[in-house]
């Protein structure tokens, strides 16, 4: 495997921790240089800290048309990039923002995409897969080979993550969404890669300067929702109540737990329904994916729609006050109890530590 790129996603002017678990997911496909690209404006600025992940080089597009994010501009450049230098390999963020571009990126430069990955398997056990592929796709040609030769497996949840799928390319390039937090993020290296420093390519894009034919229009900002906490899908420790918190009258209950572990807050669309918490928090099928190391359900009985969006957390702890309650399937440690006992318990215990 020759070349693969990863989109380093800024929000805020900082560099999401999701780009550094790309550089993991790079190296474990042996791509023989691993490119970082940067887009935007002012992220000049964060060439330094892109360049201790010991990219081959950084492509820079530091442009005030790409101040705000949208779809059709990032497409238009990346799209330009590409054919520059045509990498086999494209990762980008599985976050509102991938989600939003990639599929259209993946189009117009005749990629293939996986979708929310989630590991990789190596060549080996992938290759063994790809020989049965070969022998039922023998149209496939050429690029069959090239699987054969160069690339592993990524591997996907499907059926609301009740199954994995197993995703090999058949053909070159191949973009990639990454789910957040699947991946252990690439540490950084002191100064500069064996003693030289990461190039950094400044691009003045032609489809950043020229402002790209907008089909869509933006007619309101983000809507932020400012927390102290960390952001749900970059968030180590995740504690999450449901309707089992009985009201938003006591969710300080599983604030005060998450601060004590510096977590972040999320709930089930019950509570959020209920109008107990924000949308931001909801986690689930139809809210946000999340993959923290620790995940605390306080008071969620387990539905497959909250299961899809954190059953692959590292540890699954949950409270619970019925013991047949679907979460107590998922989870690493269930404790049957009421939570209003139960969890300052636990918080009592946590700030011992
Ligand atoms: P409940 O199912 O009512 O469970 C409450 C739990 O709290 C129970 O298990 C109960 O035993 C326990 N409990 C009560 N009191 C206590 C106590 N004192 N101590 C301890 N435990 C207690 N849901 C999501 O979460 N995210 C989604 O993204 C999502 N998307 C959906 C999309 C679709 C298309 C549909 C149809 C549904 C979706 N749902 C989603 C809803 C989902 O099906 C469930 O209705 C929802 O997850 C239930 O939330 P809950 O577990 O908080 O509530």
């Amino acid at each position: 495997m020759a070349k693969a790129w990863v989109l380093l996603e800024v929000l805020d002017g900082k560099i999401k921790r999701v780009s550094w678990e790309m550089v993991t997911l790079a190296q474990q496909t042996g791509a023989q240089e691993i490119v970082g690209l940067l887009i935007g404006q002012g992220v000049q600025d964060l060439t330094g800290e892109a360049s201790q992940y010991g990219f081959d080089k950084i492509v820079l597009v530091d442009h005030p048309a790409v101040e705000k994010y949208s779809a059709s501009s990032y497409t238009a450049i990346l799209t330009e990039l590409y054919e520059k230098e045509k990498p086999e390999l494209l990762f980008i963020a599985n976050t509102a923002q991938g989600r939003d571009f990639a599929p259209r990126l993946a189009q117009r430069i005749g990629a293939g995409q996986v979708s929310d990955v989630t590991a990789y398997q190596g060549l080996a056990a992938a290759n063994e897969g790809a020989k049965e592929v070969a022998a039922t796709h023998t149209e496939q040609g050429p690029s069959t080979e090239a699987t054969l030769a160069g690339q592993g497996a990524f591997i996907r949840p499907i059926y609301a993550g009740k199954a994995f799928a197993s995703v090999r390319a058949n053909s070159f390039p191949l973009v990639v969404t990454v789910r957040p937090n699947a991946f252990t993020a690439a540490a950084p290296q002191e100064g500069s890669e064996q003693g030289k420093a990461t190039p950094v390519v400044e691009v003045p894009s032609l489809a950043a300067t020229e402002a790209p034919v907008d089909l869509s229009a933006v007619i309101k900002e983000v809507v932020k929702h400012i927390s102290s906490r960390p952001e749900l899908t970059e968030a180590d420790i995740i504690v999450s109540g449901g309707r089992g918190i009985k009201g938003p009258e006591n969710f300080p209950l599983i604030e005060s737990l998450a601060d004590t572990l510096g977590a972040a807050v999320g709930a089930s669309r019950a509570a959020v329904d209920a109008g107990w918490r924000h949308h931001d928090d909801q986690v689930g099928q139809t809210g946000k994916t999340v993959s923290p190391t620790l995940y605390i359900a306080c008071g969620i009985s387990g539905a497959i729609q909250h299961l899809a969006g954190m059953n692959s957390s590292k540890v699954i702890v949950a409270i619970n006050k019925d013991p047949e309650a679907n979460i107590f399937k998922v989870a690493d440690y269930g404790i049957v109890g009421d939570l209003f006992e139960v969890v300052p318990l636990l918080q009592a215990e946590f700030e011992k530590v």
